[in-house]
């Protein structure tokens, strides 16, 4: 493989687990004959970006530049792209890449690849060798099969949460099958709950939110919950015992999830999106007494996340966003530690100017 020449784009990095995000330039590979390159319009904030900025899965390198909800303009592409032109409107997520030839790529589960898929950052690139770095910057260059077509109804800044905290959300859900006659709960009014609720009750399920926060609950109904309950109350939990189908846990730090499964019916099932950096103490009792199940879920493959999109398209569904400049990064970071996020903050690009 030829190392292609690279040129320099503005960004924001970390540089060590403790230090606040700050301007930098970086390198990109220069388009190949496959690949798109794209000016970021907008970039999501997800708290898998604070997660690996402060090291918490310790597999972070330095610099790191999170952002895997991107959304941009097409402003270059290599002799053999098919699918996309000059000026097409287009979204990247968490993956940039696989080995496309394993089981899993094959089937379009690209995020389950056997030989590890190259996260659109803290990935390795696979032309230079280097630690992929993520949107927090003016412009990416992505092979043209990772790239994403973006529904031309939906405001582009309120779409580009749906890159991962809507595929995130959404392949679960799918994969149960979560539809009319369910009784659904969602745990967690965050980036990922907040579409989690909106894609349950999309699918016509019952939907019954769960919140640390008393003062979402009137925004949990307006989100399309049929019920709300506030989790820190024993008795509202008490009166959910024994009753849901399906439970999709979406919380981003260390929480009891024994209460929660003790909601399920027998054979129900407690799906975890949330990756805390803390193992989560499972209760064997909570898992015998009828025969539930825990099990997890990452993300979603290239048609799956398509899939995703044109169904936000068509009903019309995007992320409640706040809006924040690229240099408010930090004391975003903050807010969302403390549960203050309504419901996905958006970094305009423009401001990283
Ligand atoms: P977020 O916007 O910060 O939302 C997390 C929510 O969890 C909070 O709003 C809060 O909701 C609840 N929460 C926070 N601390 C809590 C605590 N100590 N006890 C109970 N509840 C608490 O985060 P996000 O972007 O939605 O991400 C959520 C998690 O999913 C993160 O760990 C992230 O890394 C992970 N994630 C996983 C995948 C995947 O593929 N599996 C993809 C993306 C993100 P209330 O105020 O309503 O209680
Ligand atoms: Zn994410
Ligand atoms: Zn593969």
């Amino acid at each position: 493989m030829t190392k292609p020449t690279c040129y320099s784009t503005k960004a924001y990095s970390a540089a060590s687990p403790s230090s606040p995000l700050g301007a930098a330039v970086i390198e990109r590979r220069n388009p190949t004959p496959t690949d798109v390159q794209i000016k970021i319009l907008y970039c999501g904030v997800c708290h898998s970006d604070l997660h690996f900025a402060r090291n918490e899965w310790h597999f972070t390198q330095y610099p790191a530049v999170p952002g895997h909800e991107i959304v941009g303009k097409v402003t270059a592409v290599g002799p053999d792209v098919k699918k996309f032109k000059v000026g097409d409107t287009v979204g990247v997520g968490c993956l940039v890449d696989s080995c496309r030839t394993c089981p899993s790529c094959l089937e379009g589960l690209e995020q389950f690849c056997d030989s590890g898929m190259v996260g659109t950052y803290g990935g390795t690139e696979k032309y230079l060798g280097t630690p992929t770095l993520g949107g927090y910057s003016q412009s990416i260059v992505v092979t043209e099969d990772f790239v994403l077509r973006m529904p031309a109804n939906l405001d582009l800044a309120a779409a580009a949460p749906l890159l991962c905290a809507g595929i995130t959300t959404y392949s679960p859900l799918r994969r149960a099958k979560v539809g009319p006659g369910h009784k659904v709960g969602i745990v967690g009014l965050g980036g990922l709950g907040h579409m989690g609720v909106k894609f349950a009750k999309a699918f016509g399920a019952h939907v019954v939110l769960f919140t640390t926060s008393a003062g979402k609950i009137a925004d949990g109904k307006r989100l399309g919950a049929d019920e709300v309950v506030v989790s820190t109350d024993p008795a509202q939990m008490a009166g959910q015992a024994g009753t849901f189908d399906f439970i999709l846990d979406a919380v981003s730090a260390t929480h009891d999830i024994n209460a929660y499964l003790n909601l399920l019916k027998r054979d129900g099932n407690l799906v975890l999106v949330g990756a805390p950096e803390k193992p989560v103490p499972v209760a064997a009792f909570a898992l015998l007494m009828r025969r539930r199940s825990l099990s997890g879920s990452l993300i979603g493959g290239l048609p799956e996340t398509q899939e995703m999109l044109d169904f936000c398209g068509k009903h019309n569904i995007t992320s409640d966003i706040e809006m924040i400049r690229m240099d408010e990064i930090n004391a975003a970071y903050e807010r969302m530690l403390k549960s203050d996020v309504k419901y996905r903050f958006v970094i305009d690009m423009a401001t990283l100017a």
